[in-house]
């Protein structure tokens, strides 16, 4: 607030807005984040996984090494719990020294104060353990990021009437059991793949975010960070998975601030039921064994696949753009434009091990 009026350009404020959009319409939306992390420490010239003993050649689920971070996880759960969090699970994910912590779904405005509460405990409860927790997306080549996945339904109706109107019904009332979305919710899938280049600016705000969003194959075989604007049935290779009356947006990753990122991701699904959109047939191929070609040919687009290409989408999109607001959509675009400048006059190593003698 500044001089007790809404600060237009807070983010929080940003998502606000979007909600009372919703709420127009009787509708709210409930959301349920995936932060994904990595516990690290400091090295001389260098960052590592805190555990030394966290060598596993395929660690999803390494449940050896989630038993030795159990007394930071317990107390992190502990933590979450006494501030009124849900917690549902704690896993070690696909990378050396990467884990997840998993809390109930809700309002999308708790949701992301959720997670901004995660993050300050986390962070605080890492160090006390002498461990830095990070949330960059994808500190070590050759390992899975970070993403930050949403699970995203619309209700209609309060409290204990409140029903989902993204759950499928036949023509004669009963459960559609065959199809994942309602038709309501397949537009609002729609908006969100008609706008997926600028809500990626969001989503994926770092440099660094790029290096997880690449094309070409899963990097460890079990993973999956989507480069493909396409949707499909439990389809974890795609942009969007839908499941039985809810979808997951796959983009984010995990440096995304949560208020913009689902602020943008509401406007983009409004506008997808307001002009009715058609989100295309269902995606049942693992998109990361096809190659860029046979992508092609489906029609399917790829997400921005650097910053850059990213802002640049953002800038032309009136919708996510007004989600934003005037201030802070010309501020968000000018430094991550900088940023972007930035990086683009970096000379990292990679570079001169493979050119300073070539030439
Ligand atoms: N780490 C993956 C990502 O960056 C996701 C892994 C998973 O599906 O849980 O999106
Ligand atoms: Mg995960």
């Amino acid at each position: 607030f500044v001089n007790g009026q809404p600060f237009d350009a807070c983010p929080r404020q940003v998502l606000k807005r979007a909600v009372e959009r919703l709420a127009d319409r009787r509708w709210t939306l409930k959301v349920g984040i995936e932060p994904e992390f990595f516990l690290l420490k400091a090295l001389q010239g260098g960052w590592a996984p805190a555990d030394d003993a966290d060598r596993l050649a395929k660690p999803s689920y390494d449940l050896k090494s989630l038993a030795r971070q159990l007394p930071f996880l317990l107390q992190l759960q502990d933590t979450l719990e006494r501030c009124g969090l849900d917690v549902l699970q704690l896993d070690h994910e696909d990378a050396h020294g990467q884990y997840e912590v998993n809390f109930a779904f809700a309002h999308v405005l708790s949701s992301a104060d959720h997670l901004m509460l995660f993050k300050l405990a986390a962070q605080a409860i890492a160090e006390r353990h002498g461990m830095v927790f990070s949330m960059m997306p994808k500190p070590f080549a050759d390992q899975p990021g970070s993403g930050m996945h949403c699970h995203v339904s619309l209700w209609e109706g309060r409290n204990d009437n409140a029903r989902n109107v993204f759950v499928p019904h036949r023509a004669d009332g009963a459960l559609d059991t065959e199809q994942t979305l309602s038709p309501l919710g397949r537009q609002f899938v729609a908006g969100v793949l008609a706008h997926a280049g600028a809500l990626t600016a969001l989503a994926a705000p770092t440099v660094n975010s790029y290096k997880r969003l690449t094309v070409g194959e899963s990097i460890s075989g079990t993973t999956w960070a989507p480069a493909y604007v396409a949707h499909g049935p439990n389809n974890r290779t795609a942009l969007v998975r839908t499941l039985h009356g809810r979808f997951e947006w796959r983009a984010p990753d995990a440096s995304a601030n949560p208020y913009l990122m689902l602020a943008g991701m509401i406007a983009a699904g409004l506008d997808g039921i307001e002009r009715g959109l058609d989100p295309g047939p269902d995606c049942d191929e693992d998109l990361f064994v096809l190659s860029l070609a046979q992508i092609a040919e489906r029609g399917i687009a790829l997400l921005p696949q650097n910053l850059a290409e990213a802002v640049d989408a953002l800038e032309c999109d009136a919708t996510v753009c007004g989600a934003l607001g005037d201030t802070l959509a010309r501020e968000f675009i000018a430094l991550k434009r900088e940023e972007h400048t930035a990086y683009a006059r970096h000379v990292s190593d990679w570079e001169l091990q493979r050119y300073a003698t070539t030439f």
